[in-house]
């Protein structure tokens, strides 16, 4: 038999083994109908890292509208003109993507049209990075003809190919290199991360949408510091102005935080000294208005600890959802003496807010209170007493 990446029958085995129900349903029908099909990218990588792929993408010599025929009900045409047909298999979806090459990019993100073709070969070279450059049979035997399993190995991240032409002919790869340099916790190879700081420009052509999301998965890896080499490679200026700003050398965002993306980045905005430019960030980058409150919230009371008193405590407790509250708390590394008092606050049901206060508008009303700006004072007012 022949080989075509490192490897010996027993690992295949192993990897085979770990192929779930669903994804070898689909790899089986495809092969049983006679086409290639193979679990490719992103699935493959963590599979050999002997982590838990997040989602499994195939790739197969089937047309789209022979994975569709194939498949039938169970086939949603999620982007034909990509070659794409997500199978649902039970609960799970799986992305089946017909062999294909890119044509060319005309703005610098998305090929202009794609052409399929018959060669697993092709379709592993318009891929990115070796890492994500590997195909796997239903058998676990390895596909990988760039070597990304060495890459692997070493801990290396690396592009298929040219890095410049491969980064102009789509610019989020630079993004996408950095934030798995994160992920992955590897070294992004010379030449490739020389090619970044000359490609860097093209990002102004890449979405905010697109940006955010790729350093919102850099924030909530397992190496959220690495936001540091976004600066590093000179790209901040196309993140967005108010980004580039931030005082970045003094970010304090670690692994030890929750992985809830308004924490991650709030622990990183912390550098930009101010709420205001915190949500200027977020902003810019199109954030959702719940994280950008969030945010703004915990970069305001970011460094601020309460003495340990019960009503100061509930003070504080009371200017934020009780969930921000612990993030809060793991963002300012409360110690045991606060953690005790909201644990005798919280275990008492005290009242931390308006709707939980005894006094309610109407009880106002009935005792003279106009409705109103007058009413809504008198309330908080109320509230603070209590606090
Ligand atoms: P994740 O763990 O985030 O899902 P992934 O590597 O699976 O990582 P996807 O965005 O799901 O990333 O893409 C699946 C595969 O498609 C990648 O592994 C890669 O082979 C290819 N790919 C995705 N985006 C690009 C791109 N911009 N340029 C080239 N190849 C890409
Ligand atoms: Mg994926």
């Amino acid at each position: 038999m022949q080989l075509k990446g490192a490897g010996n029958m027993e690992e295949y085995r192993e990897l085979a083994a770990a192929i779930p129900p669903f994804v070898r349903y689909v790899l089986t029908t495809l092969e049983a109908a006679g086409f290639e099909a193979y679990c490719v990218g992103g699935c493959v990588r963590d599979l050999l890292l002997r982590r838990t792929p997040g989602d499994w993408d195939m790739t197969t010599s089937a047309r789209p509208e022979q994975t569709m025929a194939l498949f039938g009900n169970c086939a949603l045409p999620t982007g034909l003109k990509h070659g794409t047909v997500t199978v649902c298999s039970g609960m799970n979806r799986v992305e089946t993507t017909t062999f294909r090459t890119d044509g060319a990019y005309a703005d610098h993100r998305h090929p202009e049209q794609v052409t399929f073709t018959d060669s697993l070969q092709e379709d592993l070279s318009r891929r990115d990075f070796t890492v994500n450059a590997m195909a796997m049979e239903l058998a676990g035997r390895l596909h990988d003809p760039f070597h990304g399993r060495e890459d692997l190995k070493n801990g290396v991240l690396r592009c298929v190919g040219e890095p410049e032409k491969r980064f102009s002919e789509d610019a989020l790869r630079i993004l996408r290199a950095i934030r798995f340099s994160a992920q992955l916790d590897f070294e992004i190879e010379k030449e490739t991360f020389e090619a970044i700081s000359v490609i860097a420009p093209n990002l102004a052509k890449v979405s905010k949408e697109r940006i955010q999301m790729e350093l919102t998965k850099l924030l909530c890896s397992e190496h959220p510091e690495k936001i540091r080499e976004v600066y590093e490679t000179g790209i901040s200026t196309y993140v967005s102005p108010a980004f580039a700003a931030l005082d970045w050398q003094n970010a304090r965002v670690s692994a030890a935080l929750p992985k809830e993306k308004y924490v991650r980045w709030a622990a990183f905005l912390r550098c930009g000294n101010s709420p205001e430019n915190a949500v200027r960030v977020l902003r810019d980058l199109k954030l959702d208005n719940e994280t950008v409150s969030r945010v703004k919230t915990l970069v305001t009371w970011a460094d601020v600890t309460p003495a340990a008193d019960e009503a100061e405590v509930r003070r504080m407790m009371s200017r934020m959802e009780p969930e921000v509250w612990d993030s809060l708390m793991e963002l300012n590394g409360y110690g045991t003496e606060i953690r005790a008092l909201v644990a005798l606050i919280r275990g008492r049901g005290d009242c931390l807010s308006l709707k939980e206060l005894a006094v309610k508008g109407q009880d106002l009303i009935a005792a003279g209170v106009k409705p109103g700006k007058e009413m809504g004072s008198m309330l908080h007012e109320l509230l603070e007493h209590v606090l």
